[in-house]
This record gives C-alpha cells, structure tokens and sequence, in this order.
C-alpha cells in the first residue's frame, strides 16, 4: 500500500485516527495489564459455604459447599463421575527439552541430588527400575529446590497389582508448591468421589475426564500452575490456576483453584494460607507402592 502524501488535508486526517487508535491501545494495555493484575479477581466464584454437621461418631464436623456440592461428594447424582477416556496409545514419553530442570531421571544419584524427606535429610524412598518407588511410612519426599509458576512433566504408575479400593488404591499425590495437591490415583476401574479420582484438584475440582490406564501401566501428567498471590496482610489476591493433561487428555482446563487440597475432615478441604513465593514439589506417600519417572520442569512467569 503506498502511503497517502502527507498534505495538511491529510495531516487532518490521518491525526484524529491516530490519536484514536493509540487511544484504543493504550485502553486494551491498561485493560489487559489490569485484568492480569493481582487483586482484579472475581473471588466470589465458585460460592463456598460452610456448616458444622454431627458425624457418624455425634462429633461436630465441617462440611464444605462448593457451588452447592459437597467436597467428597459420592452420591453420583449430585456430583457425576467424570465420563472414562481411554487414552491413546502408545504412552507417550517426553524427554526433558534443553532448559528445563530434571527432578528425577531414573537414577539413584537423581533421587539423592534432588529429592529429600520433608526434615531435609536423606529420602527413603527407593529406586527401582529406573523408577522412584513411595515406600509405605517414609513419608512424602520434596525437591531440595523450590518452584514457583511452573510447567511440570511427571509420569506414574499405580501397582500393577491392584490392592485396595476407593482412596486406598494406588493413592499418591503431586504437590505443587508442596501445598496444592494434582491427586494420584489408581483410578481405573475404581470409583471413588469424583473430587479424588486421579488428577482431580483435591476436594476443589474434579478431572473433566477419567484418562487412567491400567494398573502397572505409565501415565504421565502435564501439568500447567500459576501459583497464587498474596497481599501483605496475608489475604490472597489472585488465586492459583491448573491446567492438567493426563495421558494426552485435558483434565484440568485453567481451573482457578478455589482454595487450599488440604484435608480437613471427610468434607471440608483447606484455606488458602499465605507462604513464599517459591516452594518445593513434594510427593506423597499414602502408604501405596507407587512409582515417578521422567519427572522435569521449567518455571514460567507468574
Ligand atoms: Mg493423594
């Protein structure tokens, strides 16, 4: 296109426009930079409400509502299973691209440079087959480096012999920021509550998809986590958000984590609490065999 000759008609023209659009611009930056601001978002979604019920034992208990559903919800009429995908094969295995940060690649010496128990001293979890092995009543295990906002690579296996039901079959757990937990679970072919089935977003937010494979079999997690903000008084101010791929499907579609996966009773899961802005990944032991490999990350801005 030839530029119009820069008469003062055109002049007159062109300025207004100008103005206009960089006026426009400017409106869109300050639109977008706002809106990624911190303290921009809505936090009064999903509704959370909170009561105290008796349990089975006359104790009082709290029961968490997230948009009108109990947390550990296992009546499927008002909190549907998600539907089974079963996913493509061959298991895809995604070797670390050049800048991430390897957190286990198979070897001893990897599982002793870059994992510890949650003390700081030497993990008890133990290496077999190039796998990292959870060993019952060793405790969870941390990486010795703390990770904020990150783009995480895990792969697992529940045991290729099934024991256990529900929650107490090839349970584990990945830990973001050792706090907010991606479930580990033997889930195929094994209901539990739809908000604890693998790679549910703990007792907040249950997979769109059932993407297990078979017991023994390997499954990995991509796992996109924008870690939550705080203010200076403690009171978060822009929450976490997961996007979750389990075997090539999306489970987790930028989900705003509503607050913390910790368990608080049968039906209530943590608060937010403040803490730093970098943290270690830790994984769970839950008293199940389960196995990590071709674990990598590579941080991403906040
Ligand atoms: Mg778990």
């Amino acid at each position: 296109m030839v530029p119009a000759a820069r008469s003062p008609v055109n002049l007159m023209k062109t300025y207004p426009q100008r103005s206009l659009i960089s006026a426009c611009l400017s409106l869109a930056a300050l639109i977008a930079s706002s809106a990624a601001a911190p303290g921009n978002e809505d936090m009064s979604k999903p509704v959370i409400t909170t009561e105290t019920r008796k349990d089975e034992d006359g104790k009082d208990a709290l029961y968490m509502f997230i948009d009108g559903v109990k947390v550990h919800e296992t009546d499927v009429t008002k909190q549907p299973l998600p539907p089974v995908v079963t996913p493509g094969e061959p298991a895809g295995f995604f070797a670390p691209p050049s800048d991430a940060v390897v957190l286990f690649d198979g070897a001893e010496k990897s599982l002793q440079a870059n994992w510890t128990d949650t003390k700081g001293d030497a993990s008890k979890w133990k290496v077999v087959d190039g796998a990292l092995e959870s060993v019952r009543g060793a405790g969870y295990i941390q990486t010795r480096e703390s990770f904020g906002s990150c783009q995480l690579h895990i792969e697992w296996a529940a045991p290729a012999k099934p024991a256990g039901d529900g929650q107490g079959r090839g349970n584990s757990g990945v830990f973001l920021m050792g706090t907010y937990e991606v479930q580990v679970l033997d889930s195929f072919e094994n209901q539990t509550y739809a908000d604890g089935q693998a790679s549910a977003l703990y007792g907040r937010s249950k997979p769109l998809a059932n993407a297990c494979r078979k017991p023994g079999e390997w499954q990995s997690y991509d796992i996109i986590f924008h870690r939550p903000l705080f203010d200076d008084k403690g009171q978060v101010v822009r929450r976490a958000t997961f996007t979750v791929i389990h075997n090539g499907v999306l489970v987790q579609d930028h989900v705003i984590l509503s607050g913390g996966t910790g368990w608080m009773g049968p039906h209530a899961a943590s608060e937010y609490k403040a803490h730093a802005d970098k943290l270690p990944i830790s994984l769970q032991d839950h008293g199940n065999p389960v196995r990590f490999r071709n674990a990598w990350i590579r941080g991403i801005k906040d």
